[in-house]
């Protein structure tokens, strides 16, 4: 195996902090290749839990080269605080274990402000943004209409090409939402207290990644969200405003010509989903309640309660497809444990019909889930990590989800601990 994705195959939060710090002992090299601090994954390890939100999830491995590429949405505030998170337990952070593309660009401060304008405009229709900035930075980032990293090695020309986008993006925040503006010794202010934090960080990580490859190194990349998240293939508009999908990796990760060897998905045993948008297996009431508690299903980055339910197949083939995915991590199947009987969506009915396709999205609102069920295992499975010794029942279930999806599944998690894991 030489390089590698991991990706998520629904809504986010699937678990992928866990396998990528599972696998990263394989690897040389990890690379985020998109989004920004607007999601969060969680790890667990021997130096405690840690909620990463920008920084790569193989930060923990020494030895491990971490890069945030150019597909990333930089927030030097956000990494900031996360980087002195980490480094406060004893985790080292150095040019040469974290290294950020230059030509990634700064998600600015009147970003975060723009999205909550937004989102306050929009009301009962708002798509349930996590006010991080992500969707105005990433409309201006394809307007041109924000600054690279890189520039903050250039001192004069960042000063100068700032000057030109604050008087547009003021007229933005003035005439369409009547809100404050920025002066240039605001955002200089704030340029000179986060962005030379990550100065040192900063080169051109497309070069090493480059020499890497010549070299014959393992390069890990690493997503944010999920397939259903996509701006382009998934659940649009309540998708993000980046593509989570493992085709654009090598793009948004600085190696355009990087061939993906295997594109672990990861896939939870149940639904989870944050936020706005349809959801077709939603639970509601005391079952959702059930659910939540056993999942621990409370957003990383906001605590947000996540809205849950049983798992979809149609939905997570679609996702599977979506990533050509090689390999499928099924994750926290011991949540299950305390169920009678283990819950699947098999289809969607729409319209009276029923179908095993995942639906255009304006028909997704009318899908209604076709739910079967298959027999629990009532005992804790979260020590075990041989498949045999798995319950019948549990294997059953595993077996049965492998099959509608049309993908292997080489592990199986039942905890969030590195150890907790079965390898098929
Ligand atoms: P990510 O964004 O895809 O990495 O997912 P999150 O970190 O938001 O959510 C995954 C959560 O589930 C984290 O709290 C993990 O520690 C936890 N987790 C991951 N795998 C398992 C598992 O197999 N069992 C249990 N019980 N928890 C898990």
């Amino acid at each position: 195996m030489k390089n590698c994705a991991i990706v998520g195959i629904n809504w986010g939060d699937e678990g992928k902090g866990r396998m990528v710090d599972l696998l990263t002992q394989d690897y040389d090299v990890v690379v985020r290749y998109q989004g920004g601090g607007n999601a969060g994954h969680t790890v667990v390890n021997e130096r405690g839990k840690f909620a990463l939100h920008l920084l790569p999830s193989g930060i923990f491995r020494e030895g491990v080269v971490n890069i945030l590429g150019n597909g990333v949405a930089m927030d030097c505030e956000n990494l900031w605080v996360e980087m002195q998170d980490v480094m406060s337990k004893d985790v080292a952070l150095t040019p040469e274990n974290l290294k950020i593309s230059d030509r990634c660009s700064l998600l600015l401060p009147w970003h975060r402000d723009l999205d909550a304008l937004e989102e306050d405009r929009l009301a009962g229709k708002k798509y349930g943004s996590t006010k991080q900035g992500i969707a105005p930075f990433y409309s201006d980032k394809y307007q041109k209409k924000t600054v690279m990293a890189g520039e903050l090695l250039h001192p004069e020309y960042l000063r100068s090409h700032l000057a030109d986008i604050l008087e547009w993006k003021n007229l933005t925040l003035d005439r369409v939402y009547g809100a404050k503006t920025y002066t240039m010794d605001e955002i200089m202010a704030w340029i000179g207290e986060f962005g030379e934090k990550i100065k040192p960080y900063i080169c051109d990580t497309g070069a090493f990644l480059r020499q890497a490859q010549q070299d014959g190194k393992r390069i890990l990349v690493e997503a944010q969200l999920g397939a259903l998240r996509d701006l382009d293939y998934g659940i649009y508009p309540y998708t993000t405003s980046s593509n989570s999908i493992a085709a654009y990796a090598p793009v948004g990760s600085g190696l355009p010509s990087a061939r993906i060897d295997e594109v672990v998905g990861v896939v939870k045993a149940y639904s989870s989903c944050v936020g706005e948008g349809p959801f077709t297996c939603e639970w509601f009431g005391a079952e959702a309640e059930a659910l939540r508690e056993a999942g621990g299903e409370y957003g990383a980055k906001t605590g947000r309660p996540r809205r849950v339910g049983p798992i979809d197949l149609v939905a997570t083939r679609y996702g599977v497809e979506t990533q050509a995915a090689t390999n499928i991590a099924l994750t926290k199947l011991d949540v299950l444990s305390y169920m009678d009987k283990i819950p699947l969506c098999v289809r969607y009915e729409i319209d009276g019909v029923e179908t095993d396709r995942f639906p255009f999205p304006a028909l997704l609102p009318q899908a209604k889930p076709v739910v079967e069920y298959m027999d629990g295992w009532k005992c804790d499975i979260s020590g075990i990590t041989e498949w045999d010794k798995l319950p019948a029942a549990a294997r059953r279930y595993v077996e049965y989800v492998e099959q509608a999806i049309g993908c292997r599944i080489g592990y199986v998690s039942v905890g969030p601990e590195r150890d907790s894991i079965i390898l098929r």
